[in-house]
């Protein structure tokens, strides 16, 4: 483990160019559940059944439970050390881009300043009958009102959240795949199932990137990395930054 730890280092420092895509896995530590873990109430419903346009269409009452609900459990947790580690790898090379799956918010709260949620974020709003408003933070839990409203036309609010079968929005696409065209990419805590952010680290592949996982487990996507590092996202980010 330590030859790796100590070649990642050696990478990063000649690298100019950084890119990281993380997932659910980096703020398990900060005691968010990933869907694959027990989600208490919840666990009965699959996300898929109730993060789609569909379903909130039918019930955004019950959707707005589910979100009222992640958001209650959000709302104390604090980035980890994991979080913290990307911050200092970001003040340290001359071109950073970070590509997260998560719309906890952590990395923002963390102090993380070229972020891209391709998800978007649970902290905001946006509205469902797309009156022209922009979107808005509210950080409210739990909220007074389900579903909460748009503040412009009085219609019904939505997460500003991107649900399955939806598209990831155009200016953030377009952001992340010109940060793959880069020279290092980190691959944090995510299960690589979930596209079009598992097809990201081939795409920085073919274009010359050195690559390194950070997981627990293997994933479809270890066979492509030049490093992977198994265990917690914590323990190997930070030894990773004591080497800078
Ligand atoms: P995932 O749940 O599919 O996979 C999580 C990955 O993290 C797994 O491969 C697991 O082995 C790994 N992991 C778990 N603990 C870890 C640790 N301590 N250190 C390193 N790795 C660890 O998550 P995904 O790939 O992000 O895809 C699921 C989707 O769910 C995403 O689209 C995301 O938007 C959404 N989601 C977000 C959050 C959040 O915002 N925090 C939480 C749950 C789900
Ligand atoms: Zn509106």
């Amino acid at each position: 483990m330590r030859e790796k730890i100590e070649k990642v280092i050696k990478e990063l420092k000649k690298a100019k160019k950084v890119t990281v895509l993380t997932g659910a896995g980096i703020s398990k530590e900060s005691g968010v559940p990933t869907f694959r873990g027990k989600e208490g109430l919840w666990q009965n419903y699959k996300p898929e059944e109730l993060a789609t346009p569909y379903a909130f269409s039918r019930d955004p009452k019950k959707v707005w439970e589910w979100y009222d609900w992640r958001r209650q459990m959000l709302y104390d947790k604090l980035p980890n050390k994991a979080h913290i580690a990307l911050v200092k790898i970001e003040k340290f090379v001359p071109n950073f881009t970070l590509i997260t799956q998560n719309v906890d918010g952590l990395h923002h709260k963390a102090g993380s300043k070229n972020v891209l949620e391709l998800h978007g974020c649970i902290w905001r709003m946006k509205c469902w009958n797309q009156c022209g408003v922009p979107p808005w933070e509210d950080r409210t839990v739990p909220l007074p009102e389900l579903p909460p409203k748009c503040p412009s036309c009085g219609g019904i609010a939505r997460p500003d959240t991107v649900w399955f079968g939806e598209q990831i929005p155009e200016d953030v696409l377009e952001a992340s795949l010109n940060a793959l065209n880069c020279d290092f990419m980190f691959v944090i805590g995510t299960s690589g199932v979930v596209q079009p952010a598992a097809s990201f680290a081939y795409h920085a592949k073919t274009r010359g990137a050195f690559l390194v996982e950070v997981n627990v487990e293997p994933t479809p996507l270890t066979s492509m990395m030049d490093v992977s590092l198994m265990g917690k996202a914590t323990e190997i980010m930070e030894s990773i930054v004591s080497g800078l």
